[in-house]
Parts: C-alpha cells; sequence; structure tokens
C-alpha cells in the first residue's frame, strides 16, 4: 500500500484510544482535572459500567467562556507552557490531551463556572465537534458528563467486560484518589448506590478506615521518614495483618497513583521473614521527591513513571518501611488449627463414585502407590517409602489437593457442608469489593457461604463452607472476592472458588504432623484424581526412584 498520512480524524481516534481504555479512564482523567483546579469536593457517578454515562462533578476554579472550547483542542493546556516545565511537572496533566480524547470517543457535555463571571458556560460536543453552546447557572467549579463510551468505537466496546466488573475498576481507581488526596471530600455513585463517600478531613487513616474497614485502619501502621532525595510517608501493616494478594497496595509518587513493580518488591522486601510464601502486606506508601527526579511523561495513562535514581528511591521505601516494622513487637500467628477428627479433618465423601460434572484439572492423572510413612521433615515434608523408592510429599500442596477435590465433589451434587458461625463475622468491604460481591452472590451462596448485606458497605457472614472452618473468615471472603475479580485467571469461577478455599483450608507448612496425620493425609491423597499436583498446578510430591538412589550411590552406572 502507498504510505499516506492519516486522516485527522483517524489520528485523534488513535491517540484517544492510548489514552481511554476503559471507562475507569475517564473517571481518572477527569478527576486529574478536578483535582488540577483545586478542586476540595468532587463527586463522580457512573451508570452502565460507565458506558451509559459517567459523570464527575467539582468545586474547582472552573474554566472561562472563552476559553471553553480551547480545552478540548489536542495539547490545548493550561498546565505547563514551556520545555522546561515538561522537566519538573507538579501537575497530574499536562498532555492537553484527556478533554479531546473523551470527546472524540464519547458524547460530552461540560458546564462550568468561575469565580470571577457572573454565569456559567455550557458546551455540548458530539464526535468531537461542539453542537452547542450557551449560558447556564452554576456554583463556581465544573461537571463533565459522558454519554455512550465507545458508541463509534466498536473494537473497544467489545472488550469491556460486565458492567460490574467495569464498575469495581472504577471503585477501584476513585479509592486510589481518595487515598492520594485525603483532603478531598470523594463521593461515588454507582447506579446511583453510595458506593464510597470519604470526609476531606485529611487523615489518610481516616480514608484507610473508609475503604478497609476499621480493623485494618486502627492496626496500620504509621510510616514517616526523610532523606537526602525523597519522603516517605503513609500507612503499612503489620506482619500480622496481611493479604493474600497485592490489590491492597497503592503506591503515590508525588501524589500520583503510580503502578510501579520497584516500589512493589522495596516494599515486600522489607517484610522480608515476617510474612509467609503467598501473602502480602497492605500499604499506602506517598513518595515525595523532587519534581526534576521522575519522568512522568512515559506512558499515554501516566501510570508510569521513571525514577532518575532508582536504586536510591528503592532503598528510602525499603529502609522507611523496614524501620517501622523493626519498632513493632511481632504478635506470634495464629496457625490453622488442625487435628484428625476435627471439623475440617473429616474423611472425604468418596469422590470417585460420582465424578464431578466437569473437568478438574488438564494434567495427566498419574495414580500413587500405597506409600509407608517415615517421618516428617522440616514440618513441611512428609517422607515416604513406595514400591519404588522414596516420596516427599509437600503436606501443604497435598492437602490443597484434597480440600479441592472434596468441595468441588460437593459443589457439584449441591452438598456443601456448612459451618453456621455462632457470632456472625461482620466484614466491611472496599467499594471494588463490594461490586465483586454484588456479582458473585449466588457463587458463594452455592459454595456454602451466607453473607448478608449490613448497611454501607458492611456485610454479615453467618455461615462458610466447612473447609475452612477455623481459618480466618475475613481473610477467605477477601480472597475469594480477589480471585473472582482478577482478570488474570482464565479458570471458571467454580474453580477459582474451590482453589481459594482449599488453599485456606489446608494445614500449612511448618505445622507438626502426626505419624496417624500423615498416614490419613497420604491416604487420603492416594484416593484423589490427580494426587501429583496440587489445584494451582504445583507438585505435590517428589519421587526419588530406586533407581535414581542407587545410581546417586554409585551402586549402578
Ligand atoms: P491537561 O489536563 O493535560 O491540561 P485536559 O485535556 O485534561 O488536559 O484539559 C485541558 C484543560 O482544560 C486543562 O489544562 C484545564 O485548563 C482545563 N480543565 C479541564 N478540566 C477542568 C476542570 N475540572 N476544572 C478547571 N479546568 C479544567
Ligand atoms: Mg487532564
Amino acid at each position: 500500500m502507498m504510505i499516506k498520512v492519516l486522516a485527522s480524524e483517524i489520528v485523534s481516534k488513535i491517540a484517544a484510544g492510548e489514552v481511554i481504555e476503559r471507562p475507569a479512564s475517564v473517571v481518572k482523567e477527569l478527576i486529574e482535572n478536578s483535582l488540577d483546579a483545586g478542586a476540595t469536593q468532587i463527586t463522580i457517578e457512573a451508570q452502565g459500567g460507565g458506558v451509559e454515562m459517567m459523570k464527575v462533578s467539582d468545586n474547582g476554579v472552573g474554566i472561562a467562556s472563552s476559553e471553553l472550547e480551547l480545552a478540548f483542542h489536542r495539547y490545548a493546556t493550561s498546565k505547563i507552557g514551556n520545555l522546561e516545565d515538561l522537566e519538573k511537572i507538579s501537575s497530574l496533566g499536562f498532555r492537553g490531551e484527556a478533554l479531546p480524547s473523551i470527546a472524540a470517543v464519547a458524547e460530552v457535555e461540560i458546564l462550568t463556572q468561575t469565580s470571577s463571571q457572573s454565569v456559567g458556560t455550557y458546551l455540548h460536543l458530539t464526535k468531537g465537534e461542539v453542537v452547542r453552546k450557551e449560558s447556564r447557572a452554576r456554583p463556581q467549579g465544573t461537571a463533565v458528563t459522558v454519554h455512550r463510551l465507545f458508541r463509534y468505537f466498536p473494537a473497544r466496546l467489545k472488550f469491556l467486560r460486565s458492567p460490574n466488573t467495569e464498575n469495581s475498576h472504577i471503585a477501584h481507581l476513585v479509592s486510589q484518589c481518595a487515598l492520594a488526596f485525603p483532603e478531598v471530600k470523594f463521593s461515588l455513585l454507582l447506579d446511583k448506590r453510595q458506593s464510597l463517600r470519604t470526609t476531606g478531613n485529611g487523615h489518610l487513616r481516616d480514608v484507610v478506615n473508609e475503604l478497609y474497614g476499621p480493623e485494618v485502619a486502627q492496626r496500620m501502621l504509621k510510616v514517616e521518614q526523610k532523606d537526602d532525595l525523597a519522603a516517605v510517608t503513609g500507612l503499612t501493616s503489620p506482619p500480622t495483618l496481611m493479604r493474600s494478594n497485592r490489590s491492597y497496595l497503592s503506591f503515590f509518587v508525588n501524589r500520583r497513583w503510580v503502578h510501579s513493580p520497584l516500589l512493589t518488591r522495596a516494599t515486600e522486601d522489607a517484610y522480608h521473614g515476617l510474612l509467609m510464601d503467598g501473602q502480602h502486606p497492605l500499604a499506602v506508601i506517598n513518595i515525595s521527591l523532587p519534581a526534576q527526579e521522575l519522568d512522568v511523561n512515559i506512558h499515554p495513562t501516566k501510570a508510569q513513571i521513571k525514577f532518575c535514581h532508582e536504586q536510591t528511591v528503592f532503598r528510602s521505601v525499603q529502609k522507611a518501611i523496614r524501620e517501622v516494622l523493626d519498632r513493632t513487637p511481632i504478635a506470634s500467628s495464629k496457625p490453622v488449627p488442625f487435628s484428625v477428627g476435627s471439623g475440617q479433618w473429616q474423611s472425604p465423601r468418596m469422590i470417585t463414585d460420582n465424578e464431578p460434572t466437569f473437568v478438574v484439572s488438564q494434567l495427566p492423572a498419574l495414580e500413587l502407590p500405597v506409600l509407608r510413612i517415615l517421618g516428617q521433615l522440616a514440618n513441611t515434608y512428609i517422607i515416604a517409602e513406595g514400591p519404588d523408592g522414596l516420596y516427599l510429599i509437600d503436606q501443604h500442596a497435598a492437602h490443597e489437593r484434597i480440600l479441592y477435590d472434596r468441595i468441588l465433589a460437593q459443589w457439584s451434587q449441591k452438598e456443601v457442608e456448612v459451618q453456621g458461625l455462632l457470632q456472625p463475622i461482620t466484614i466491611e468491604f472496599s467499594p471494588r469489593e463490594e461490586e465483586t460481591m454484588r456479582a458473585s452472590e449466588e457463587a458463594l451462596a452455592e459454595f456454602g457461604f451466607t453473607i448478608e448485606p449490613f448497611g454501607d458497605r458492611s456485610y454479615l457472614i453467618r455461615a462458610i463452607p466447612a473447609i475452612v472452618a477455623g481459618a480466618n473468615v475475613i481473610e477467605i471472603v477477601s480472597a475469594l472476592l480477589d480471585s473472582l475479580a482478577s482478570s488474570e485467571s482464565l479458570n471458571p469461577w467454580q474453580e477459582r472458588i474451590a482453589q481459594s478455599l482449599a488453599c485456606h483450608g489446608a494445614i500449612r507448612a511448618g505445622q507438626q504432623l502426626s505419624n496417624e496425620e500423615m498416614k490419613e493425609l497420604t491416604k487420603q491423597l492416594e484416593q484423589t484424581k490427580q494426587p501429583r499436583a496440587c489445584p494451582h498446578g504445583r507438585p505435590t510430591m517428589i519421587h526419588l526412584s530406586a533407581h535414581r538412589l542407587e545410581k546417586e550411590f554409585g551402586r549402578v552406572s
């Protein structure tokens, strides 16, 4: 094909597509504009996952009537003026791309009023063109309404997930903005339901309370440290408070929410030796450093940044958190109770009698021979002898496999064993979790959970599946919701739930087992359909064949 310059309409759509990936990207850009305009109150509304309608209203400085059209021109900005400014950006926006990008992929209405004008200005844009402009009254500030996102962008529309999922992205985004700006009053309405409201009193702990509940808010430890390069402030969890995923880690650099593997690693490194595998801390970390020390202009959505002195920032963050942890006495973490005959340790119903109606795993089924227990290694592995050599069995992975098969079999027969709680447990969901909860209510009920709404984002847990009796209920439910919301896993929902329950119900590494318990565990493992792999696909055992042993000892060549 001949080389030719693309028409401006196509160019603007391509560019818009880079900035606006999904409804939450629109909300992000609009909130950033409100914050740059000095707003102290920001209200966000979304309907139909944001595709139908999104509206962000603020009480910021507003836009002068004479400049309103200009704001929708590509590369029109009031925030930087020259190349030098680009080197030290202090505002959240700077490219002048957001409003034109949004207008290129949706219908936009804007109503704005500055303090110096007697009346506000209203503008309506369709397909990026102004179709109406008039004077209208409004208190000082700006409201932008976006309708029918991606209507003329079917390729993008096709890739959006369900309204519930898009809502959960919006809720997560607004939560992060609220954590970054505790002095701003945020209010989020999803499908007319109040999903989040912060007071704007400037206290980060109060925002954490609002998002993650009072228990977390009370237990979080204060981080506050300054060195030559950076000031690191925020809240981080004690080692006894953790989650099974990283969605409770938030990083802000000069108040910009960033995705940074470097900062994640620095934080987790600070917990080295304090957390078990698969556990992650909760943290809200603000890093402030001179604007020249970072480049925020490396990604269309501005979610990634580059530090000039990466290693120094890494060390500052790690040290700031580690010092807080070193000052905090560590309470012993409770292992999951485990004993033969207890609620969670019953011999399983014979799974083989009634086949579950779906494929449990794609791994080849390899039967396990009958094993003789020799002992336990490092309170973690069972040492056993089989007809052909030695077996080392990972007790946690093996138990996970047993529980996974058991809970799926119970589920497919609609016979999940339930444990009622004498005292219902109150759980406070984050706005994002609540969206997932609402979408997954039935699925959770099928697996034995009774969870009832209890005002705002509080819920009462009245019953749980028996296989996780004794484990930390709040942790289990948050892990489950996170796994259900994750877009990384392609597994069907019932497998995700079973995996998560099995992982939480299973005995831990480090737990001493009696001979009887080890015998029972291997016996039950022998009866599973995939005894050699845990539900995540990791091996449950290592086999050293008799031949291999002879070879290693030089008995045969
Ligand atoms: P950028 O934020 O990169 O400057 P945008 O396209 O997001 O680009 O916005 C263009 C301009 O419109 C901004 O520079 C700002 O002057 C003005 N503007 C946008 N939203 C608001 C708002 N909520 N309040 C005041 N001014 C705004
Ligand atoms: Mg902007």
